[in-house]
């Protein structure tokens, strides 16, 4: 029997993630099926129980309900007890396993696909909501020499900062605290880039060589890409790559196969750009 995959949200109808597991599923020769479910905001735990019942296997959960999916789980990984959110649900005998594999994403977009590497370098993580708290520990496993937080609410930085202090000491604040400083990684995990802004950035941030990553991706270049530009950043890329390894993370989990993510990558930037 086809085994059934899917994503909740809400909203949801914009999501890349069927698209994405249906070339993953087709390379690798599995045979599911993953569809993209609209949650009500109030109805999570219900949607979820009424896939479980129906035969589902596993699902991607996105925007708003990361949170209530972590606390749905009798199990979780470290780094989706690290992250406090959960993106990757496995429905198992024994119940539900979380995971959280939008840091992996992130890693291995910036370190395999644009070959640059973290360790020994100083990142600055812009944003300290859902989306920075998860990536924060895979990013610190990766050894940099520095991890700046910096917050448009510096109460929020400077609480994930404490959060992560017993692995690392994490500076942070807002934005303005990071005047002086230069950075060799600048990571936009706001979502400043949705509402077409961009960030009141001080100016010297971008060391020379640096790389500009906005977890947002679009058609264009967001806000904070022509930021980065125009401060020297040396590379500038846009989300779409953590997308698909945030994906091919969870399709391993499920199915035990490691699908190639560059060629579905290069279709959907294709699919963007047209
Ligand atoms: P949250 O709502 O949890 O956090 C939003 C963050 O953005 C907060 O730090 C908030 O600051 C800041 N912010 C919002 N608007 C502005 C603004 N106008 N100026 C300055 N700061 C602002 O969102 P998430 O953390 O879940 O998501 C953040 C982004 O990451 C989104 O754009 C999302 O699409 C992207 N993302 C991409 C993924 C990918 O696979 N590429 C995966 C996950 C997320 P404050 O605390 O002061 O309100």
């Amino acid at each position: 029997m086809t085994d059934r995959y899917c994503v909740f949200g809400n909203p949801v109808a914009h999501s890349r993630s069927p698209a994405i597991h249906a070339q993953f599923a087709a390379q690798c020769g599995q045979d599911l099926t993953y569809e993209a479910l609209l949650a009500p905001l109030d109805g999570f735990a219900d949607a979820v129980a009424r896939f479980v019942a129906a035969g589902g296997k596993g699902a991607n959960v996105t925007v708003p309900f990361k949170e209530e999916a972590f606390r749905l789980c009798q199990r979780r990984s470290a780094r989706a007890e690290r992250a406090g959110a959960v993106n990757t649900l496995c429905f198992n005998a024994d119940g539900i396993f979380g995971d959280n594999t939008d840091g992996a994403g992130l890693v291995r977009d910036i370190e395999v696909n644009l070959a640059q590497p973290l360790a020994g370098r100083r990142i600055l993580l812009l944003g300290a909501g859902g989306a920075a708290r998860g990536v924060i520990a895979p990013l610190l496993a990766c050894q940099p020499t520095a991890l700046f937080i910096a917050n448009r609410t510096a109460d929020k930085a400077e609480a994930l900062a404490r959060a992560f202090a017993d692995i690392v000491a994490v500076d942070a604040g807002n934005y303005a605290k990071t005047a002086g400083r230069s950075f060799d990684v600048i990571i936009n995990a706001t979502s400043a880039s949705l509402a077409g802004e961009a960030l009141p950035l001080p100016p010297g941030l971008f060391a020379p060589g640096s790389l500009a990553y906005d977890m947002m991706y679009g058609k264009g270049e967001t806000p904070f890409m022509g930021l980065a530009r125009a401060q020297g950043a040396a590379c500038v890329a846009d989300g779409l790559g953590m997308l698909v390894e945030q994906a091919a993370e969870a399709f391993a989990l499920w199915r035990g196969v490691r699908p190639d993510s560059l060629p579905v990558l290069a279709a959907l930037r294709r699919q963007l750009a047209g």
